[in-house]
């Protein structure tokens, strides 16, 4: 539709997860304003209608919000990763707090109390970097981000997110791709080799890097290699993913490690943990720390307690809240993640008799841990965005656990899944908020869930 200029002015009153202003019209229809952020007083273009609610762009700022900061990025509004680089960080930590605090009650339904949103640096977090590749007008391969809600690659060199080890890994293995005339993968076509560089960086310096390649193997690796190895980025370990499926998903099924070590090792709340590429881990190391020491603490784990982690990644969260004379049992999906829960197991002295891993679906796990220790005191979830299945929660609740510890990366599905729990004969007690994600749209949640 032709924008129509609304004559009259908007007050920007939130934030959605995308970064769009909203308001209200006078009609008490809700707007979004792209561009406007909240506490701004806005002129406005409309440029789609629909019954409830409307889209528009900012024509003129009559008031600005005094929460505004000047933006630092050259790619921000274009690039699908910050959210809220427009706004001051304290001003976002409130917003996330609401969010959170709005889903607990609204969706939950529950009287917790949120305690507070924990925080730490807002900038140079990010020990994972997933870069697409491309091409761009001229034919050229690129490297950048997905510009928000499409496929196509923002061309991005520098983000203080994260350390510039990544860029400068990233372009130098571009600039010899090439020189070897290599091509981008191209979802349309399903054509094209090169799909995505995958790294991830320990807090002092050491380096995995992945190519993901639409094909069974990449020649030349060893050319690219040298070439990542020669820009000064301390790589410790180079593996080639194949993918050629025409899918959304990043890496296919398996990694081979071309040179180096397995992945990276990296230190967290006093632990050693092998990562290796294929596997989940935290992004933001300082803030993990924070969130597990709030897990340990809502898990009150006693002497000779049996402790379920489900989804537990590379075992992180169970290795850190248990200790030697706590059985633990991990379940998670990935089976090289679940390799390094056991090897992470041993490297921090864990005794093999009380410490199990198993690979499969989460719904397995209270069944293994009762039939091998006979008991299950405490439960940990840490699931994906989508939160709990039914199975899952059912499976819990059988169990009858002291309590649950649920971390989780979306406030609107934990909220659903509190207020199963509260209707099961459990009840939220404490919940808390952490800023896993500075300036993007994500929170990380915890709630304890006590039994009646
Ligand atoms: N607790 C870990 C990982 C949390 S992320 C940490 O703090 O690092 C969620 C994890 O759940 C991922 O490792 C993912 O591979 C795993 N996962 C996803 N679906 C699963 C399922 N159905 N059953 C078990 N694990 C699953």
């Amino acid at each position: 539709m032709k924008k129509i200029l609304l004559d009259e002015l908007i007050t920007i009153n939130d934030i959605n997860s995308d970064g769009v202003g909203v308001g209200k019209r006078e009609c008490g229809k809700t707007i979004f304003v792209k561009g406007a952020v909240v506490g701004d007083v806005v002129e406005v273009g409309i440029i789609k209608e629909s019954k409830n609610y409307d889209v528009a762009t900012v024509e003129n700022i009559v008031t600005p919000s005094e929460w505004r900061v000047d933006c630092d990025c050259p790619a921000f509004n274009r690039c699908g990763g910050c959210v809220y680089r427009n706004i001051s960080y304290e001003k976002e930590l409130e917003l996330k707090y609401n969010i959170v605090k709005n889903a607990l009650k609204r969706i939950g339904k529950t009287n917790a109390q949120l305690e507070g949103i924990t925080s730490d640096s807002e900038f140079d977090y990010r020990n994972k970097v997933q870069y697409p590749i491309s091409t761009n007008k001229n034919e050229e391969l690129v490297f950048g981000y997905y510009a928000n809600h499409t496929h196509e690659v923002v061309p991005h060199t520098s983000c203080k997110l994260q350390s510039d080890d990544f860029s400068r890994a990233a372009s130098a293995f571009i600039e010899k791709a090439k020189e070897l005339g290599m091509t981008a993968y191209d979802e349309k076509t399903g054509k094209g080799l090169l799909r995505h560089l995958v790294m991830r960086r320990t807090h002092d310096g050491k380096m995995s890097f992945m190519v993901v390649v639409n094909a069974k193997k990449l020649e030349n690796w060893n050319v690219l290699l040298d070439a990542v190895r020669n820009s000064g980025v301390d790589v410790v370990s180079f593996s080639v993913n194949s993918n050629m499926k025409n899918t959304n998903v990043i890496v296919g099924e398996r990694a081979e490690v071309m040179w180096g070590e397995c992945g990276i090792v990296e230190e967290l709340c006093g632990k050693r943990f092998s990562i290796s590429p294929m596997s989940f881990y935290q992004v933001n190391r300082k803030m993990t720390e924070k969130l597990y020491n709030k897990v340990k603490e809502y898990a009150k784990l006693e002497k000779g307690e049996t402790l379920l982690d489900l989804y537990c990644g590379i075992g992180t969260i169970g290795l850190c809240v248990a200790n030697n004379d706590n059985t633990l049992v991990g379940v998670e999906i990935i089976p090289d993640a679940v390799k390094n829960a056991e090897y992470n197991a041993a490297l921090n002295g864990r005794n093999e008799e009380n410490t199990v891993f198993v690979c499969g679906d989460a719904s397995v796990g209270v069944n293994t841990v009762t039939k091998k220790f006979g008991k299950c005191d405490v439960i940990i979830v840490d699931p994906p965005r989508k939160g709990l299945s039914e199975e899952v929660i059912n499976e819990t609740l059988r169990a009858q656990p002291k309590r649950i510890v649920y971390v989780s990366c979306n406030p609107a599905t934990l909220a659903r899944d509190v207020e199963i729990y509260e209707k099961n004969g459990y009840i939220c007690e404490s919940a808390s908020a952490f800023d896993l994600f500075p300036r993007t749209g994500h929170v990380e949640t915890i709630v304890c869930l006590n039994k009646q």
